[in-house]
């Protein structure tokens, strides 16, 4: 038999982008500080089976977890926080609870009955939600979108219902927004106290208020959100713009949100733990990431740049890793749109590390293309993810072995030198729609290469989506000409790392290391390439 869990419903209210996939993940560090055994899952209310289709421009980063799902970015927060391992069922669209809804209705499963949304669909909802429970003491529950959307009304009757079903075993956060107002020099409840009635005419009381504002929020404030929330003013939770993200799960810890949950939940911290060291160590960190006195900046050439969301775990890491060097991280976005020969000297100015992250289709890949060139020749640091890997091949054999318009089959299906293409296996699959390779493969580093002095190790496991490869045809030739492949992968051969050796830092990577790094274990090339960069002089 499961132990039954304990929940926690986390909504959001007044509008959104108010950090409750990051106040969630906080919540989930809370419980990892008191040694309890916690998971999250993301309830999206689109259609869209997964986030797999979804354009990063509108929706941000698409994150990958070791059994392929392609998954919303909060998935990401909630493994560097938490720092655990999710995979699918951690990510509930309202694509998926439709689909297999009206697969079973096809089937005939239902018996002929009306299928409706209450109450098929409903417990579709709550059986994914605890089919969770596995010997966890708490799992989080974030429903995507804004009390009052159409679209996650199933989902709130969903966890309305849990909460009738396991009284005394669940615990309702809602995030709102308390803007303060200059004009006035005041803050302003009322768009909270209106998503707090919408929660309540929908029949939710939540029993935690988190107040997002730009200050800290008044004893006067925090009185009237209780009153009209129907809360004791103890659980009307401030928290104020931040730093660094990193900063939450102590804010909250410092509102006494960890005692009040674990009193609300009946539940005790484990007897015989050390306790103060994580707590210690996210401290440090914390301190690291915004009181650095030095820097390092790190170039991220890309095409999405005006939605920095669209990088966000690569971003994550490199905080990681400069926080792991000691160091702040100073980014510097360059459009690879707009990257030229002419002006790469002062697009890299003052830059210690390139990095080219991954990415789809044509657009910008020339500039990408200038800048591992200027890199290499330079010896300015530099690290290629999936298309940065692929981009410094591209280069390598255009300026270094000469292949004339050599390029990858994505963009140029007559490509005279394809140096980057779909594998035999791949282009049999294309036609049946699956083609991308996804989730975690094993790949195995060659000794005396840089790949294997950063991991320490000659196996490792990685986190990969993509379609192309490096052409195997074309593999002996960029190794005699000086770009090793120095990590295989395991099943099939293709080349997952490649680096030159005569150069302070460049290595590209067909997989995507950004999605394994914690703030609390930073990844490991990551470290490697920031390193790499503080003891480069700044290119002038
Ligand atoms: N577009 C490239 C491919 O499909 C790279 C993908 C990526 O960077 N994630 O192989």
């Amino acid at each position: 038999m499961k132990r039954p869990a304990k929940y926690v419903f986390i909504t959001g209210g007044v509008l959104s982008s108010l950090g409750k996939g990051i106040t969630t993940a906080s919540l989930g560090a809370l419980f990892k500080f008191n040694y309890l055994k916690v998971t999250a899952v993301k309830l999206d209310p689109y259609l869209n089976v997964d986030a797999g289709t979804m354009n990063p421009f509108q929706h941000g980063e698409v994150f990958v977890t070791d059994d392929g799902a392609e998954t919303d970015l909060d998935l990401g927060h909630y493994e560097r926080f938490m720092g655990v391992r999710l995979g699918a069922k951690n990510n509930v669209t309202a694509g998926k609870i439709y689909e297999s809804v009206i697969t079973r209705e096809r089937r005939g499963d239902y018996l002929g009955a009306t299928v409706q949304t209450v109450p098929h669909v409903i417990e579709e909802i709550k059986s994914r939600i605890t089919a969770l429970e596995d010997g966890l003491d708490i799992i989080l529950v974030e429903v995507g979108g804004t009390v009052g959307d159409i679209e996650s009304q199933p989902f709130l009757e969903a966890i309305r219902q849990m909460a009738l079903q396991r009284r005394g075993d669940t615990v309702f956060l809602h995030l709102t927004l308390v803007p303060f107002l200059g004009t006035v020099e005041e803050l302003k409840t009322k768009p909270s106290q209106h998503s707090v009635q919408e929660l309540r005419r929908i029949g939710i009381q939540p029993d935690l208020i988190v107040a997002r504002s730009s200050i800290r929020i008044s004893d006067a404030a925090r009185e009237k959100i209780a009153l009209f929330s129907n809360v004791d003013p103890a659980c009307v939770i401030s928290l104020p713009d931040v730093r660094t993200i990193y900063e939450v799960p102590l804010l909250l810890r410092a509102e006494g949100v960890d005692k009040i949950l674990l009193q609300r939940l009946g539940l005790r911290k484990p007897a015989g733990q050390a306790g103060a060291s994580l707590v210690e160590r996210w401290e440090r960190l914390a301190r690291t990431l915004t009181s650095a006195k030095d820097t390092v900046e790190i170039a991220v050439v890309g095409k999405y740049i005006k939605l920095h969301d669209a990088y966000k775990s690569v971003v994550e890491s490199l905080h990681h890793a400069a926080a792991a060097n000691g160091r702040k991280l100073e980014l510097k976005w360059i459009d690879s749109e707009k990257l030229r020969e002419a002006t790469l000297r002062e697009s890299f100015a003052g830059v210690s590390g390139i990095l080219v992250p991954g990415g789809f289709g044509e657009r910008g890949i020339e500039g990408k293309v200038l800048a591992a060139a200027y890199a290499r020749l330079k010896k300015i640091p530099y690290f290629g993810i999936c298309l940065g890997l692929q981009i410094a091949v591209i280069e390598f054999a255009r300026n270094v072995l000469g292949l004339d318009g050599a390029g990858s089959t994505e963009f140029t299906a007559r490509s005279r030198h394809p140096v980057i293409d779909l594998m035999e296996a791949q282009k049999a699959k294309k036609k049946l729609g699956g083609t991308m390779r996804l989730g975690a493969f094993t790949c195995n580093l060659k000794s005396d290469s840089l790949a294997r002095r950063v991991y320490g190790r000659p196996r490792i496991v990685e986190r990969h989506r993509h379609r192309y490869e490096v052409h195997s045809g074309y593999v002996q030739k960029l190794e005699k000409a000086g770009l090793s492949a120095s990590g295989l992968d395991q099943a099939t051969g293709l080349v997952e790392i490649v680096e030159i050796k005569d150069h302070p830092f460049f290595m590209g990577v067909q997989f995507h290391p950004e999605f394994l790094s914690t703030p609390l274990s930073p990844h490991p090339v990551f470290k490697a390439f920031v390193a790499a960069a503080i003891s480069m002089k700044p290119s002038a």
